[in-house]
C-alpha cells in the first residue's frame, strides 16, 4: 500500500468519526466503507464501520473482523459481547446503540465518548419520512421528522420536508379544489360567451378584424379579475383550472367553424376564433402566475 493511500484511509477515518459524531450516520457509513475498500487490514475502519451500520448480523461480522486482524482490541471485544446478546435476545437491528454499546464497552474511543444528549438523539437510527429506506441525521427544523437529502429543502431558517415547505408558500399560492373549481367554471363560461361576442364581431366588416384580436387579451385579463375577485388565488393550479375552462369554453364554437368550414364556411371567423382562444389563454395563464 503507497503512502498517499495510507494518508487517504486516515482521512476518510477521520471523516467517518466527525460525521458519526455529527449524527450523519450515511456519510460515516460512505466514508468507512470507502476505507476498508481501499484497506481492508485496517480494524480501526472496520471498527468504525461496525458502529454505524443498524443491522446486528453486519456489525457482528465487522467486529470480527476488527478482532482477527486486532485480537487485544478490548472496545470490539466489549460490543461483539453486547451485539450477540442482542442478537440472541431475537433482535435484528441495533435499538439506539450507541449509548448502549458505550455502557457495555465501557471504553473512551473519540467514536462512543462524545458527550451524551446530542450523540444519543441524534445516532439513533432514523429513517426520512418519505423513504423509509434511507437512513438519515437530518430533520425538518418545523415538525422535527427524519427527511433524507433528497427531500431537504434549504431555507434560510434550516432544512425543511417537503410539507412544510408547501405550508410555508404565501396563502395566495395555495389553491384548494374549490377555488380551481370556481377559476375553471368562471374560464369555461367567460370563453363561450366571449367566443359568441367575438363571432358577432368578425362579421363586421374591417373594424371587426380588428376588435376581434383586442378580444382576445380584454377576455382573458376580465376571466382573471374575476377569478381573483373570486377566490384571492393565483399560481400553478390555477393556471391550469382557468386556463382549461377557458380553452374548454371557446371550444364549441370553434369547433362549429371547423365543421362549417369543411362544407365552405367562413375562414376568416374561424381564424379570428383560434386567434381570439389563443391570445386569451395566454394572457390568463401569464397572469395567474
Ligand atoms: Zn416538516
Ligand atoms: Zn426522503
Amino acid at each position: 500500500m503507497t503512502e498517499s493511500i495510507a494518508a487517504e484511509v486516515q482521512q476518510l477515518i477521520m471523516e467517518g468519526r466527525a460525521a458519526a459524531l455529527a449524527g450523519d450516520t450515511f456519510t460515516a457509513r460512505t466514508r468507512f466503507r470507502r476505507a476498508v475498500e481501499l484497506d481492508s487490514d485496517n480494524a480501526e475502519a472496520w471498527l468504525g464501520l461496525s458502529g454505524v451500520v443498524p443491522i446486528l448480523a453486519e456489525k457482528r461480522e465487522y467486529l470480527q473482523r476488527v478482532l482477527a486482524l486486532d485480537p487485544a482490541n478490548a472496545e470490539a471485544a466489549a460490543s461483539l459481547t453486547y451485539v450477540e446478546q442482542l442478537q440472541a435476545e431475537g433482535l435484528q437491528i441495533a435499538p439506539s446503540q450507541r449509548r448502549q454499546e458505550r455502557r457495555a464497552s465501557g471504553d473512551a474511543s473519540p467514536l462512543l465518548a462524545a458527550p451524551d444528549p446530542p450523540v444519543t438523539a441524534a445516532v439513533e437510527v432514523t429513517y426520512c419520512y418519505n423513504h423509509p429506506d434511507r437512513e438519515t441525521g437530518l430533520r425538518c427544523v418545523q415538525c422535527n421528522r427524519p427527511i433524507c437529502g433528497s427531500c431537504a429543502q434549504i431555507t434560510p431558517t434550516g432544512q425543511l420536508c417537503p410539507q412544510c415547505r408547501k405550508a410555508r408558500r404565501p396563502p395566495q399560492y395555495q389553491a384548494e379544489a374549490s377555488h380551481m373549481l370556481i377559476g375553471g367554471i368562471t374560464g369555461l363560461f367567460a370563453a363561450l360567451l366571449g367566443s359568441i361576442v367575438v363571432l358577432f364581431l368578425s362579421s363586421i366588416p374591417f373594424l371587426g378584424l380588428f376588435l376581434a384580436l383586442m378580444a382576445g387579451p380584454l377576455t382573458g385579463e376580465l376571466t382573471v379579475r374575476i377569478v381573483e375577485q373570486l377566490t384571492r388565488k393565483r399560481g400553478r393550479a390555477m393556471q391550469a383550472a382557468v386556463g382549461t375552462g377557458l380553452a374548454l369554453g371557446g371550444l364549441p364554437l370553434l369547433g362549429f367553424g371547423v365543421m362549417a368550414l369543411l362544407v365552405g364556411g367562413a375562414f376568416l371567423q374561424v381564424l379570428l376564433l383560434g386567434l381570439w382562444l389563443t391570445l386569451m389563454t395566454i394572457t390568463a395563464v401569464a397572469r395567474l402566475r
